[in-house]
């Protein structure tokens, strides 16, 4: 990993404040400070890849684990069955801002078909 230290970092360290709605022992999730539905949560592995890719490729348990995170935060903020979306915005196009990974989870309203 050669590039800065992001903001999520500071988060997972309590160094800079989060609405935190769940975490695992290597997991973190707190609520999006500019949330594009009524739920909007992110979760984040405590230990630090770049992007989807990167991740996937070196640690394949953490990411399911990151993906039970999100499931598990679909559950606390009861939107299970009325439905969600997880999404892991992916370098340029996708219009990733911070460079450590992490899965957006949307929900409790009606989504656009594609977007966020
Ligand atoms: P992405 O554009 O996929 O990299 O997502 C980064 C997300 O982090 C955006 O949705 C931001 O609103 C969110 N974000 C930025 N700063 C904070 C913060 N301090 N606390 C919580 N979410 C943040």
């Amino acid at each position: 990993m050669s590039d800065a230290e992001t903001l999520f970092e500071k988060i997972i360290a309590r160094e800079i404040p989060a609405e935190i709605v769940h975490e695992t022992e290597n997991t973190l999730a707190f609520r999006d400070i500019q949330p594009q539905a009524r739920v909007h949560v992110l979760v984040v592995p405590k230990k630090r890849y770049r992007n989807l890719a990167e991740f996937a490729a070196a640690d394949p348990h953490g990411l399911a684990e990151v993906v039970a995170t999100a499931a598990k935060v679909a559950e606390l903020e009861g939107i299970t069955t009325s439905g969600y979306r997880v999404v892991f915005n992916t370098e340029g196009d996708a219009g990733q801002t911070v460079f450590h990974v992490h899965a957006h989870v949307l929900g409790g309203e009606q989504l656009g078909h594609f977007g966020t």
